[in-house]
């Protein structure tokens, strides 16, 4: 059973930094395989654009070879390749210079000026402002026109303000698409679906059924090749700012009144502004910043942090662990415990739902311990969903309780295709559908959450507690929620 797949209409996309990791790695395979699957028009054109001068045909064997490697293991698409790369062009351009703009213009609207446009910046945050202002004093932002912007949008608050004024003033708010790509798992959009698609859970969902939610976010990679972004941004702003505060949204959301773009984001919105700040001298109780040292991860060994780094003196944290509360009356008394870090034992992004315990257990203690519900939702490696209950231990011999999982991974079940967060995410730039990315309020209001946090650590400036690579962080993590009576979940089935 194949996906259904909503067509789009024509598009010219023009990827800034086409040349670079993320459009090789994620844009352009994510591009081919909606190709593939028949959903993007054959009059669509893709236009990569960077420094370096090549024509179009190096440009499509530079993408040939990386798509190869890409889709690898997929067969339609490894057959759909030849046809797809014809669809894409190559523009040598520097964002801060003014030569060769007039001749892209030009060609673009040759082209026709009503087609559906994206422009999307894959470059560093550093050149969207010099690629804002040629794109608008070069009148390209004409009828259907959006700008996609990737994260990091600033390093703090006041930051990110000078980005989207930047955009904004080229670009309306409506043709704006902030992505995070977190937001296109299916498992995210499951989330609506189980919540708003069900009777049984929303009924559930708040502080007097619910104890607490887990969301982690683990990586067993180090640094890459980002050593040099990363050690100037950390966790928090990195992973925490962006991904964890966007999942912790979409769990504790008010049902938005319809499953439009302003309703959603207006409902997230309420989330992020009624997050409790967490004042400096709460800091040490409420958050834990570790950073690795060398270790093992899956049976190899790797260096610690300043090692990869090359320099002894870093403070940058590499892994965090925090606390947070939302202060309304639904999730009133409910913590939800954030995790992120680098250099963990496995790769795995889940939301935890944690239930109270039954009031009352008629059972007695031979039949063992009567644990609380859990809902886990994973977002990678294995999208899916399952809900952990209590049932009887088959067979005879008495009444014995066991937990376990009611597996809710339909798509698998179904054999459908899942596709990667961007494939879908750029098919909803294409249609105008911003329902998945953020406003420019939303990543507002999560710096301002973050900043205090940023703060108060810098004027502590303590070093980051050391972890071993390959462990789950550093035990102050699990002091964090063991303090509270309470356990880091760990999936046993
Ligand atoms: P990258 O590999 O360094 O690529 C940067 C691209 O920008 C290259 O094509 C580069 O080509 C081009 N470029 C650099 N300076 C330019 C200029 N003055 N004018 C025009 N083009 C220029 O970066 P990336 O990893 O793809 O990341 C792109 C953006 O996505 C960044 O904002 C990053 O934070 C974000 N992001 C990336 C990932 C990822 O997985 N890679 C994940 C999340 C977010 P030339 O040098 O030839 O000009």
């Amino acid at each position: 059973m194949t996906a259904k797949t909503l067509p789009v209409d024509p598009f010219d996309l023009v990827i800034f930094g086409g040349t670079g990791d993320l459009a090789l790695r994620k844009l352009l395979p994510g591009l081919l395989r909606r190709y593939a699957d028949g959903q993007i028009p054959d009059d669509s054109r893709i236009i990569g654009v960077a420094r370096d001068k090549q024509s179009d045909a190096d440009y499509r064997a530079k993408v040939g070879d990386a798509l190869s490697r890409a889709c690898a293991s997929d067969e339609v698409a490894k057959a759909k390749l030849p046809a797809f790369l014809e669809k894409l062009g190559y523009h040598a351009l520097d964002a801060t210079k003014d030569e060769g703009w007039e001749e892209f213009a030009s060609e673009l609207k040759a082209h026709g000026e009503d087609r559906i446009r994206v422009f999307y910046l894959s470059t560093s945050p550093s050149l969207f402002v010099n690629l804002c202002d040629r794109l608008r004093a070069h009148g390209l932002n004409r009828g259907q026109s959006r700008v996609v912007i990737e994260k990091p949008i600033g390093h703090d608050l006041a930051s990110a303000a000078v980005i989207n004024d930047a955009v904004g003033s080229a670009f309306a708010e409506s043709q704006i698409f902030r992505i995070d790509h977190y937001l296109g798992k299916e498992t995210v959009q499951n989330l609506l679906a189980l919540r708003f698609a069900n009777i049984l859970f929303e009924p559930l969902w708040n502080a007097n059924h619910i104890d607490h939610v887990q969301i982690t976010v683990a990586e067993t990679v180090g640094l890459e090749k980002r050593a040099t972004y990363y050690d100037t941004s950390g966790a928090l702003r990195d992973m925490v700012q962006n991904h964890l505060l966007q999942l912790l949204c979409m769990v504790a959301m008010e049902p938005p009144a319809a499953l439009q773009a302003d309703a959603v984001r207006d409902e997230k919105l309420k989330v992020l502004r009624s997050l409790r700040p967490i004042e400096a001298e709460e800091i040490g109780q409420l958050t834990v910043r570790g950073q690795y040292r060398a270790g093992a991860v899956n049976g190899a060994a790797v260096p610690g942090y300043l090692d990869e780094l090359g320099r002894e003196d870093s403070r940058t944290e590499t892994f965090v662990a925090l606390k947070a509360e939302v202060d309304n009356w639904r999730w009133a008394g409910v913590p939800f415990y954030l995790r992120t870090g680098k250099r963990l034992p496995e790769r795995v992004s889940e939301i935890v739902i944690s239930f109270r315990q039954i009031p009352h257990s008629i059972f007695e203690n031979s039949a063992g311990p009567v644990m609380g519900n859990k809902l886990v939702l994973r977002l990678q490696p294995d999208e899916g969903v399952k809900l952990w209950m209590m049932i009887k231990d088959p067979g005879p011999g008495g009444l014995r309780l066991q937990q376990v999982p009611l597996d809710m991974s339909f798509a698998e079940a179904f054999g459908v295709h899942q596709p990667e967060a961007y494939e879908r995410l750029l098919m909803d730039v294409v249609r105008g559908n911003p329902t998945l990315f953020m406003r420019r309020d939303e990543v507002e209001a999560a710096w301002k959450w973050i900043d205090p946090i940023l703060a108060a650590w810098e004027s502590k400036r303590e070093s980051p507690k050391a972890y071993t690579a390959g462990s789950w962080g550093p035990s102050a993590a699990v002091a964090l929620v063991e303090r509270d009576g309470r356990t880091w979940h760990e999936d046993t089935v």
